[in-house]
C-alpha cells in the first residue's frame, strides 16, 4: 500500500472542494472495496477523503412520496428499514443476496454504486488491463472469462459490474443525485454506469470532482407484491452473481401484466435493462411461455466472450442459456409472490419447483 494524505471534511461542500483541490483524491466510506484495491496497488490515491461523518446516512420519505436513501446508509440498515421492507422488497432481497453480514454492515449505498469489477485480471497488476491502464490490453478476452460479460462488451473490455443492489435499483427506476462544483445533478440510474466502449477505465458518468449524495426511489407500490431477486452463483453464499435477475410485475386481477421491470446482473458492465421487452409484456398473461419469449428477446444480442471453442471452463457461453432460464424463473417467482431464491425465501423458491 502506498502512502497517502488523510482528510476529514465537515460538510458536503468541504468534501467537493477537497476532491477538486487535492492531488489524486479518493473518497472513502465503508472501504469494503477500496481498501482491497489499495492493498493490491490497483488504486493508488494520494489523498483519502473520509466522508463517513457527512450527514448522508438517513432514509427519508418526503411528502411527495419519494424515498431518499442517503449515500452513507449502510447496506444492512437499508435492507432492514421498515419502509424498504414494505415498499421495496426487491431492493431488500438484492442487498441480502450480496456479500456477507459483516460487509453489509460496513458497505454504503454510494460505495455499492461505485465498486469496481471483480475481473481477476483487473486485480493482478502483473498483467495488462485496459480498465486499470488504458491501451495496455485485455487478457480476459482469450483468458478465463466465466465471470465476464455476454452483453454490451467491447473489444477493449468484457468486465461485469459486481453489484446485486444496483440491479434492483435499475429495475426500480432509481435516480442518483450528485453534487459537484457546478451544483446538483440528477442522473437516471440507467445513465449512471457506463458500457466500456473505448474507455473501459471509466465505470460511471460521475465526474472526478462530484460526490454521490443520495438515491431517489419513486413509488414502486405497484410492484411490491410481485417482485423477485433471483441470483445464481458458484457457491451458495458470499459469491458474486454469474447471472442475476431483478424482476417486478404489476398484475391485474385476471392475471395479465399491467407493467413489468426486468434487470440483469452479472452479464454486462452495468445492470442490463431492455425497455422494449418490458413494454412487450404489457397485457400478456403471466405464463412460462410468455416469460420464455421475453427472455429470448432480452438475450437476442448476447454473445460469449472471446472464442466459444476454447477449453471447457474458459468461455462464458454457458451464461446465455443460464440467463434465459433465470429470467423465466425470476418472473415465475415474482408472479407467485416469492421475493428471492436465496436467504429467507430460498425454501419457498425451491418448493415452487417441487
Ligand atoms: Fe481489464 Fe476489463 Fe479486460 Fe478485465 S475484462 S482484464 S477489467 S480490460
Amino acid at each position: 500500500m502506498n502512502g497517502f494524505d488523510y482528510a476529514l471534511p465537515t460538510s458536503t461542500d468541504d468534501a467537493i472542494a477537497m476532491l477538486r483541490e487535492r492531488k489524486a483524491p479518493h473518497c472513502i466510506a465503508g472501504g469494503t472495496n477500496l481498501v482491497d484495491l489499495m492493498k493490491e496497488r490497483v488504486a493508488l490515491p494520494a489523498a483519502l477523503i473520509d466522508i463517513n461523518h457527512l450527514p448522508l446516512a438517513n432514509i427519508v420519505l418526503g411528502s411527495d412520496n419519494v424515498l431518499r436513501l442517503g449515500a452513507l446508509v449502510r447496506n444492512s440498515d437499508t435492507a432492514e428499514h421498515p419502509l424498504i421492507r414494505e415498499r421495496y422488497p426487491l431492493l431488500r432481497a438484492a442487498i441480502l443476496a450480496g456479500a456477507s453480514p459483516q460487509i453489509r454492515n460496513m458497505a454504503t449505498t454510494g460505495g455499492n454504486l461505485l465498486q469496481r469489477t471483480r475481473c481477476v485480471y483487473f486485480y493482478d497488476t502483473g498483467v495488462p488491463c485496459n480498465k486499470r491502464e488504458r491501451g495496455s490490453g485485455c487478457p480476459a478476452i482469450q483468458g478465463l472469462a466465466q465471470q465476464h460479460a455476454i452483453l454490451g462488451a467491447s473489444e477493449q473490455c468484457i468486465a461485469t459490474h459486481p453489484s446485486d443492489m444496483c440491479v434492483a435499483l435499475a429495475a426500480l427506476d432509481a435516480v442518483v443525485h450528485v453534487e459537484g462544483p457546478n451544483g446538483h445533478r440528477a442522473i437516471p440510474f440507467g445513465d449512471f454506469h457506463r458500457l466500456p466502449g473505448d474507455r473501459p477505465d471509466l465505470d460511471t458518468t460521475l465526474r472526478s470532482d462530484e460526490l454521490v449524495t443520495e438515491i431517489e426511489l419513486g413509488s414502486a407500490a405497484r410492484f411490491a407484491a410481485h417482485s423477485c431477486y433471483f441470483k445464481l452463483r458458484e457457491r451458495s453464499s458470499y459469491a458474486f452473481a454469474l447471472v442475476s435477475v431483478a424482476a417486478a410485475l404489476d398484475l391485474a386481477e385476471d392475471g395479465s401484466i399491467r407493467a413489468a421491470r426486468i434487470a440483469l446482473g452479472g452479464v454486462a458492465a452495468k445492470p442490463w435493462r431492455n425497455m422494449q421487452v418490458e413494454a412487450a409484456l404489457i397485457g400478456r398473461s403471466a405464463t412460462a411461455a410468455v416469460f420464455s419469449g421475453a427472455a429470448a428477446m432480452m438475450l437476442a444480442d448476447a454473445r460469449p466472450a472471446g472464442d466459444e471453442t476454447r477449453p471447457e471452463g474458459a468461455s462464458n457461453a454457458f451464461k446465455i442459456p443460464m440467463a434465459r432460464r433465470a429470467i423465466v424463473r425470476a418472473l415465475e417467482l415474482a408472479t407467485a409472490g416469492i421475493t428471492s431464491n436465496t436467504g429467507e425465501d430460498a425454501a419457498r423458491a425451491r418448493g415452487e419447483r417441487e
